[in-house]
């Protein structure tokens, strides 16, 4: 049987098919003679399944999309805190080929643009003889097989270079990049013209959305905080000067290259990745903002969509007889998060357990979140302190023991399980 899911996927071009507009990027010949027709579609889960439609199959250079990727190496060699000496976190409104620097720090406004992009990769690979070496190897983890600099991409990007050139030799003249200029460029080039198809797209998009883990090799590439940081500004600063639009009307977290691509990470749930050619005024695939728009309102993608309400913790009370005596079971259920455990904490204050002996089964419980743990544990604390005996029926142990307010864990009462 096939996919719906790949039927769906396949009515987004669809229904975008009419749309010709842009040209493709006129200042890198080999991209301006790229076929504007290609258009492919991808989409991750975090479970690694990758569902793709049209040209999926297709290469083309991964261009500014490198760059989200980039960044998360730079911190992961040089930790946070240095990073963001050298690169800012602020959008700069200004399109991608800006000399964007704080006036205030020098610093590059932050690592989307080429500025900042050029600093990033000067910070992961100072041209010492590897040429694109780190971030090939990089980016072939995260897409799950090896992938390959496109020569010609590179070469005829390189032999009009000027714009990146003049920006890394202001920077090196700013003390922001300590690398030799025309190095950096040409290390920084090498990345953009990765080859890569929507599907290899889908899955580092997905990387993102697994909190850095690949969903397919199962590999932790990412911390989850580089993550979450670099997720952070590709929602702010991802889509150049059209970064505002972008977040009110697709609202994820995306990164657009000049070669027609786009990714999108819906954080916790799945990678996306389009590709057509042709670009708007800002740099950005017409079409594919279009197909990514479509994705968001379909999909249900946009993060600012007030999701439904965690369901209430506490599945139901009831009396039950143990051997321990009567018991008050309180039966708990799903991600204990703070705005689900609330009703819990609720029903045990304002009407306290009957019963002596008090029964809290987990067995239906997934996920504890620190601040709902925090919570649970103060209420058993409080429970006991009243003179309450407390038991966890928790199968799996995947959630945390109770203490008590002097710190004794309340598992001593184990065995006085419901019968
Ligand atoms: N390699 C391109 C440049 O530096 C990347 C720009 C982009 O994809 O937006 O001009």
């Amino acid at each position: 049987m096939r996919s719906p899911i790949l039927d769906y996927l396949d009515s987004i071009l669809t229904a975008t098919s009419g749309i010709s507009s842009g040209e493709t990027a006129q200042y890198i010949p080999e991209l301006a003679a790229a076929d504007p027709s290609r258009a492919a579609v991808a989409l991750c889960t975090v479970n690694g399944t990758v569902y793709a439609s049209g040209d999926a199959d297709h290469g083309f250079s991964i261009q500014s999309m490198s760059k989200p990727f980039a960044y998360a190496a730079a911190i992961e060699a040089h930790g946070l805190e240095a990073v963001l000496e050298r690169i800012g976190v602020e959008p700069s409104g200004e399109a991608f080929n800006e000399l964007s620097l704080d006036p205030v720090t020098g610093r590059p406004r932050n690592p989307m643009i080429n500025a900042g992009a050029i600093v990033a990769h000067a910070l992961v690979d100072d041209g010492g003889g590897e040429g694109a070496g780190r971030m090939l190897d990089l980016f072939s983890r995260l897409a799950g097989h090896p992938l390959e600099v496109d020569e010609a991409v590179a070469a005829s990007e390189l032999a009009t270079a000027d714009r990146n050139l003049g920006l890394a030799y202001l920077l090196h003249a700013a003390q922001a990049l300590e690398v030799e200029p025309r190095r950096a460029v040409t290390g920084y080039i090498r990345q953009c013209a990765v080859a890569v198809t929507v599907r290899d797209l889908a899955l580092m998009a997905a990387t993102l959305a697994n909190g850095g883990v690949q969903p397919e090799t199962g590999e932790r590439v990412f911390g989850r905080g580089t993550t979450r940081h670099v997720l952070s500004v590709m929602t702010s600063c991802g889509m150049y000067d059209a970064a505002g639009d972008w977040l009110t009307s697709v609202g994820i977290p995306a990164k657009s290259g000049v070669a027609g691509g786009i990714i999108g990470v819906l954080p916790g749930q799945v990678g996306v990745a389009v590709l057509s050619p042709r670009l708007d005024a800002h740099g950005n695939s017409a079409r594919g903002v279009e197909m990514m728009r479509r994705l968001s309102e379909d999909l249900g993608l946009h993060l600012m969509e007030a999701s439904r309400p965690a369901r209430s913790s506490l599945r139901e009370v009831r009396t039950e007889q143990t051997r321990a005596g009567t018991a008050t079971v309180y039966v708990l259920q799903g991600d204990l998060v703070l705005s689900s455990i609330e009703s819990l904490v609720r029903a045990l204050v304002e009407s306290p357990p009957p019963t002596a002996q008090v029964v809290f089964d987990m067995s239906r419980v997934d996920e504890v979140l620190p601040v709902a743990r925090r919570t649970a544990a103060e209420t058993a604390a409080r429970l006991i302190d009243e003179g309450h005996r407390i038991a966890i029926i928790d199968p799996e142990s995947t959630v945390p023991r109770f203490q008590d307010s002097r710190g004794r864990p309340v598992d001593r009462w184990e065995g006085l399980t419901a019968s």
